[in-house]
């Protein structure tokens, strides 16, 4: 099913090769942006990774237009969408920091796909019919950002992920203990931010 949502005052549009950008993400873009309001963006590089429909970049690149965004994401199909979704943004394919060989960036943004097989069984047939690739990654996308984020930050920069229920801990320790665990509306874990020095 295709269709738009809104989120963060845009328009969204939606196929099955993405995830309905879910109000706990909008979350995410709000706090990211009371953070972003506080700092001179001029040259900054801001990196969308599995950008899906792009909702969160695109959100981003709204409020903050001296940002420059980067969108990537693994899935061809997903990226065709995401270009539907805004302008002034770059795009890139590929596995996680691969497109981004040799480059760096100031701040990274990360919605991964965070359910564990286990807790994929028990979702609701909506839910399922969305991307599995985009839903189920339990810990591995954390454990696989961490062993390689410090080589693509800059001096100074920042991270932002969503995480799923109950794994605010275990994504603590896979960042050395840096970082902090946030819990969205509900009290859940919901998103791990990191400041680098
Ligand atoms: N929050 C989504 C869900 O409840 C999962 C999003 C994700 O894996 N990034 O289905």
């Amino acid at each position: 099913i295709a269709g738009t949502v809104q989120f963060a005052d845009l328009t969204i549009k939606v196929t099955p090769d993405v995830l309905i950008p879910r109000p706990e993400t909008e979350i995410l873009v709000e706090k990211i942006a009371q953070t972003l309001e506080k700092k001179e963006l001029k040259g900054k590089v801001l990196w969308d990774m599995c950008c899906g429909s792009g909702c969160i970049g695109h959100a981003l690149k709204n409020r903050f237009p001296e940002l420059s965004v980067v969108l990537s994401d693994l899935s061809e199909k997903a990226l065709a969408v995401a270009r539907q979704n805004g302008e002034n943004v770059a795009f890139k394919q590929g596995d996680l920091f691969a497109p981004f060989e040799g480059q760096k960036c100031d701040f990274l943004v990360c919605n991964p796909p965070y359910v564990t097989e286990e807790e994929y069984g028990t979702l609701t047939p909506e839910v399922r019919a969305e991307p599995k690739m985009a839903l189920v990654g339990g810990l591995t996308f954390y454990e696989r950002i961490a062993a390689q984020l410090f080589g693509y930050l800059n001096p100074g920069g920042m991270a932002w992920f969503e995480i799923g229920t109950g794994q605010g801990e275990a994504i603590k320790k896979i960042f050395n203990d840096k970082g902090c665990v946030e819990n969205d509306w509900a009290g859940h874990n919901r998103f791990f931010f990191l400041e680098i020095d």
